[in-house]
């Protein structure tokens, strides 16, 4: 059988509970209505892709700042405006959906004013343009291991002054580089080193409500992302529901399996995505 083309978010499925990931990856059962959390995710990572595509030519010099805040606040309300019907279907109501929308622009503005610090001192310096040109990441990068068999999407890689990061984007509540963060941004690092020949000098968390927090990029950290992406491909060989038991938690009531799991429903219930999209 193929190898799945795994990705950290299969691999720390896979570490939550190895049913689940049966049911995602090997059946490739689809997920419930989208949540708050995914959509607004989505949102705010297009938004922000989206303001370093911005032709900042016309841009004043002396009102940057302000001109800059605007054009991010209007790329936010194109993007909130065209999930319309995905938000809609999560039926929120509208208090809660204005509650959400507040708190986005919030993390915004809070991510704009850490990324003015890193700015500022730029401009003080360089015009304005090639300033910009210096702090704009390549975002979005896909990278694709075949000898590791893993892939994954990175939200931003920075060079800044011969210094390499890669930076993850997350609107989570807490500041915290769980151990899930640190095996994706520890996959990053091996992605960006195989594609690169060199390692990057630093991964880390973008927390938009909080501030970055980075990990310095070691050969201990590529070592635990190679031993990750291993195990995996040895654990998820098999297709046989019984090598992927059930990792019953507290966690389990925000699970869309949790129908299956407790009985309410089989699994011929719910819509599939091809399962062997994700094989090579
Ligand atoms: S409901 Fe719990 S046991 Fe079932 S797949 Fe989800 S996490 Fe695993």
């Amino acid at each position: 059988m193929a190898q799945r083309i795994q990705s950290p978010s299969s691999i720390n499925t896979f570490k939550q509970c190895p049913r689940k990931y049966y049911y995602q990856y090997v059946l490739g059962l689809q997920k419930k209505v989208p949540s708050i959390h995914l959509s607004r995710g989505k949102i705010v990572h297009l938004t922000l892709e989206d303001f370093f595509k911005v032709d900042i030519s016309n841009i004043s010099p002396d009102y940057y700042e302000f001109e800059l805040k605007v054009i991010l606040h209007s790329l936010f309300n194109q993007k909130w405006q065209s999930f319309y019907e995905e938000l809609r279907k999560i039926k929120l109501t509208p208090e809660q959906l204005d509650f959400y929308y507040e708190e986005t622009v919030q993390m915004l503005n809070n991510w704009f004013s850490n990324f003015l610090r890193k700015l500022n001192p730029k401009v003080k310096e360089l015009a304005l343009q090639e300033a910009f040109s210096i702090m704009k990441p390549m975002t979005e990068v896909h990278f694709i291991s075949p000898e590791f068999q893993v892939q994954g999407f990175i939200d931003a890689i920075h060079d800044i002054d011969g210094k390499v990061s890669l930076m993850d984007y997350k609107t989570s509540a807490k500041e915290l580089i769980t151990q899930e963060y640190k095996l994706q941004l520890a996959i990053y690092a091996l992605l960006y080193e195989e594609q690169h020949g060199k390692k990057p000098d630093s991964v880390g968390i973008d927390f938009l409500k909080h501030k970055p927090h980075y990990l310095d990029v070691n050969s201990d950290l590529i070592a635990f992302a190679k031993n990750e992406c291993r195990s995996i491909q040895e654990k998820t060989i098999s297709e046989d529901i019984e090598d992927y038991p059930l990792n019953t938690s507290a966690l389990c009531k925000y699970c869309d399996f949790y129908d299956i799991c407790f009985k309410q429903r089989t699994i011929h219930e719910f819509d599939r995505t091809d399962p062997d999209d994700t094989r090579v």
